[in-house]
């Protein structure tokens, strides 16, 4: 793992702190999640919810994950066998990673893909094959021949992000059924990432890939507590899965972290049954953060592509002279006290994701506004 050094999420978070920077770098809201959600977890931990919950996780979560799958996406889930809780949908992909892939196989993911897929795959010695998404009509979006020509006899799954961070992409049903296929015709297993399954704008749907037909009994469907309830510090997430994949991962994730925190699955069951009107408001209200992110950018001089998920907008920083997104955003402390994210690090072709910086818009308005003024000096220097 030498090679994997720091992650740029700590990178540019320490160095927002060191300068005191604006962070539009990592991507965490500064705000907190339902208050009902966050009394939970306080009532759980007096009421001496503090015990190892049990390796599946607590069967409320389970049971409201369910639930959940089912009135979202008309997909049903056994709790006991086809739900499993876990520490964050990142020890989630990990788990699935490890306990799907072995040593030489491959794993097609699109890049720029979050930095821990390589990370995961490496650790189960498989080898991570990039197929690259390219802003074409204004969005990302890959060929669909190239994913085709990414299968090779030893590929064994595709790790599939939509919404996806960091292009802010949402796979129409189209791309989708291009990925479906591929599985289809040469057995692999999908393992999916959701985590911004509820951060879609401009009335966009998110199609969860096992709602494809044939999906379902090949896809690992992962997703989390942090994005939709504000809460990335409480790592809690699940996988939806047939129940010899989930006997599997659980396999591998009894000996990563054996169980996840109680008190956090109580409060996230609570408010996956209870706190989706919560989440409905905080998607308008991102939707109208990201307007006002989109327009500050665009008055600053940055190319700008409008994400229709996440909370990430990439930018193209060519407009402006620049041409190196790590120098850049290693530089922009100084230039204008914001610190953001170069893209390129999340591919495995660089150079193709050198001019593009990520800048994160889950933050308060007045915090946005701040970054922008300050951003719109760049051009006047
Ligand atoms: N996948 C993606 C695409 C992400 O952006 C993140 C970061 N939140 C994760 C997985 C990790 O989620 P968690 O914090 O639940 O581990
Ligand atoms: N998911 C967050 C992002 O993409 C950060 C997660 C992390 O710090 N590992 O910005």
């Amino acid at each position: 793992m030498r090679s994997f050094g720091t992650t740029i999420f700590a990178e540019m978070s320490a160095l927002a702190a060191r300068t005191g920077s604006i962070n539009l770098g990592q991507g965490f809201p500064d705000t907190d999640g339902p208050p009902a959600m966050l009394e939970r977890a306080i009532e759980a931990i007096r009421a001496g919810v503090n015990q190892y919950p049990p390796g599946p996780g607590l069967p409320e979560l389970r049971q409201a994950v369910a639930d959940h799958r089912m009135r979202h996406y008309g997909l049903a889930y056994d709790p006991d066998g086809e739900v499993l809780v876990t520490v964050g949908a990142t020890e989630a992909i990990a788990a699935s990673v490890l306990a799907l892939c072995e040593p030489g196989e491959e794993v097609i993911a699109f890049e720029p893909y979050y930095d821990s897929y390589a990370a995961s795959v490496a650790l189960a010695g498989a080898r991570l094959v990039a197929v690259t998404l390219r802003p074409e009509g204004g969005r990302f979006t890959f060929d669909p021949a190239e994913l085709r020509a990414a299968v090779s006899p030893r590929t064994r799954a595709v790790l599939v992000n939509s919404p996806h961070n960091p292009t802010g992409t949402v796979f129409t049903r189209q791309e989708l059924e291009q990925i479906a296929a591929v599985c289809r015709d040469h057995g692999l297993v999908a393992i999916t990432d959701e985590v911004y399954e509820h951060l879609v704008f401009d009335g966009v749907e998110h199609i969860p890939l096992a709602t494809l037909p044939g999906m379902r009994e090949r896809t690992v469907m992962i997703s989390s507590a942090g994005k939709t309830f504000s809460v990335t510090g409480w790592k809690t997430g699940w996988i939806c899965a047939p129940a010899p994949l989930v006997r599997a991962v659980q396999t591998v994730k009894q000996f990563l972290t054996f169980t996840a925190g109680g008190p956090w699955q109580l409060a996230v069951a609570h408010a996956l049954r209870h706190e989706l009107a919560w989440v409905a408001a905080l998607r308008e209200s991102l939707e109208s953060k990201r307007d006002r992110l989109m327009e500050g950018l665009t008055a600053a001089g940055f190319g700008v592509l409008k994400p229709l998920g996440t909370y990430f907008v990439q930018t193209d920083i060519r407009p402006l002279g620049h041409a190196d997104g790590m120098e850049f955003t290693r530089s922009l402390p100084e230039l204008a006290g914001v610190v953001a994210i170069p893209t390129q690090v999340f591919y495995d072709h660089p150079e193709r994701g050198r001019h593009f910086v990520r800048f994160a818009f889950c933050k308060k308005d007045e915090v946005i506004d701040e970054a922008v003024t300050r951003l719109k000096r760049l051009s006047t220097r």
